[in-house]
């Protein structure tokens, strides 16, 4: 399956991460990926955090800001999202799902 993810985070990798691994967020020290396969648009993820995801033109939900709200918040919008399409890292590996 050919999965192609959104993160704001995507190149940044120069500051010592593995390869295939980005860099996390400046505060909330995560980094939120969201499977644009799987997203069907349904737009839970921007009622639940306006100010960390939206929907592009596609109809599909983005990354505005990873630090725009805080940690639980991200991942309780990961939570409400039907078909898990939102994947949350953090430095001890994925947070959630
Ligand atoms: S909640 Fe999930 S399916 Fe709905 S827009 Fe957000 S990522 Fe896409």
């Amino acid at each position: 399956m050919c999965v192609e993810r959104a993160s704001p985070g995507l190149g940044a990798s120069a500051a010592g991460y593995p390869q295939g691994v980005t860099e996390l967020s400046a505060v909330n020290r995560i980094r939120i990926e969201v499977d644009r396969d799987l997203c069907i648009g349904s737009g839970d993820c921007v009622d639940s955090a306006p100010e960390v995801f939206a929907l592009d033109d596609e109809g599909k939900a983005v990354v505005l800001d990873t630090d725009a709200a805080a940690v639980d918040d991200v991942v309780e919008a990961a939570r409400n999202c039907p078909v898990t399409a939102i994947f949350v890292i953090g430095e001890e590996g994925e947070i959630y799902p």
